[in-house]
């Protein structure tokens, strides 16, 4: 008999227990907008802002209602509006382009590598067509920042960091989401921390972060953002800048200060359980593991895998025949989207050129997800079936 893996890939762990009995206090209190606080309270949304952007070490966090929502708001707050050119990354999620096209942008797509981060040297090549870079580092793979950095230092391009799969990794010792102007992070249900939906935004300058903090909804309640600036930011842009409601509310932060406390001992538990992956399937024959780069700390709540230049009904068949012993893989190089698998050729409101280095590495990546309920037993089961169903498919080729 084959051997089965009966969990389930969108199982996330519980809340904890802790944060429930938050919750049902806020609850309890009646007072769920952000702005409604008791005499000299400061809020779950506010300590949450100032618990992240301690955190990461930056100045300033504003908390909204989704990740990509923290996109759309950081282009608004540098200035980017109509027909104005983007760069993004050809392979991430379809919320990075949306909010690029929300603000009635163009994203110019920029080629994705073997490792799967963006390619410099195509960043390089399209660095004179935009002013801003929106990098995504796309389920959690961070290319050399210190590259990137210079590239775009030397052209002059600002970069927001989408970092839905990076909070709580690092470039070398620097927090992931604090080498660009501004750092976004999700808080959706399938990322690092759960409140269903959620976003956090940070920066280190108070001028971006007055006109965030405007834009997100704050009527003229700004003195209430503890992890904000001072209220002189706020004087020349306060009528200039339209409200464009996205705030979160004190329930989700509620949810989510206990979860980003024991942020570094689930990223420990992620990686072990990565680890098991990248081990177990290292050196399965026509298998490439997606190596990770040595100034990268990564948190491996995902993991990828390349099946490089097979034919799409080979790796149709695996996939198949991981289906059918319960391990669900996730393919880029199916001809349609299914779920979150869309591409840069699926966004079809977008005129991108032909992208073939890119085309090649989709078309070759598969993905699946490490939800915490995995035990490590589980792991290495998804690893020994990965294994055993791609060297059938080799053999029988
Ligand atoms: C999840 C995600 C986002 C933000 O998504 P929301 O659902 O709006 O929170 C942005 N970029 C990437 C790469 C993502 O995976």
């Amino acid at each position: 008999m084959e051997s089965k893996f009966e969990g389930n890939f969108t199982q996330q762990d519980a809340i904890p227990e802790i944060a429930i009995e938050r919750a049902n206090e806020v609850l309890r209190s009646g007072r769920l907008h952000r702005y409604n606080l008791a005499e000299n309270e400061i809020g779950e949304v506010g300590l949450l802002e100032t618990e992240f952007a301690k955190f990461v070490g930056s100045n300033y966090c504003l908390a909204v209602a989704s990740g990509g929502y923290t996109l759309s708001t950081a282009l608004r707050a540098l200035g980017i509006g109509y027909g104005d050119k983007v760069l993004t990354n050809a392979f991430t999620l379809a919320p990075v382009p949306g909010a690029i096209a929300s603000v009635g942008a163009i994203p110019v797509f920029v080629d994705v590598t073997e490792k799967l981060v963006i390619d410099l040297d195509d960043l390089e090549a399209k660095s004179k067509e935009a002013k801003v870079l929106m990098l995504s580092h796309m389920r959690g793979h961070i290319c050399n920042m210190d590259e990137l950095l210079s590239i775009c230092s030397e052209n002059k391009i600002l970069i927001i960091e989408d970092c839905a799969h990076t909070m709580g990794a690092k470039w070398r010792n620097r927090w992931s989401g604090t080498d660009g102007i501004i750092g976004c992070y999700s808080t959706q249900t399938y990322k690092h921390i759960n409140s269903g939906e959620g976003g956090l935004l940070v920066t280190d300058s108070p001028d971006i972060m007055a006109k965030a903090t405007m834009l997100s909804g704050s009527y003229m309640l700004y003195d209430r953002h503890p992890a904000g600036p001072d209220k002189t930011y706020y004087e020349a842009i306060k009528y200039q800048t339209p409200n464009i409601s996205g705030r979160m509310d004190h329930l989700r932060a509620a949810i989510l200060r206990p979860q980003l406390h024991d942020l570094p001992i689930r990223i420990k538990k992620w990686n072990e359980r990565y680890q098991i992956l990248e081990n177990g399937l290292r050196g399965t024959s026509g298998l490439k593991i997606v190596e990770r780069l040595e100034g990268e700390n990564y948190v491996g709540s995902s993991f990828q895998f390349l099946l490089l230049d097979w034919s799409q009904n080979q790796i149709k068949s695996v996939v198949n025949g991981c289906s059918k012993r319960g391990v669900e893989l996730k393919w880029f190089g199916d001809a349609i989207p299914y779920g979150f698998t869309s591409r840069y050729d699926s966004w079809k409101y977008v005129q991108s050129e032909a992208m073939p280095k890119t085309d090649r590495i989709l078309s070759g990546l598969l993905d699946l997800r490490l939800p915490l309920t995995f035990t490590l037993k589980d792991c290495e089961l998804i690893s020994s079936i990965i294994k055993e169903v791609v060297q059938k498919s080799i053999d029988a080729s």
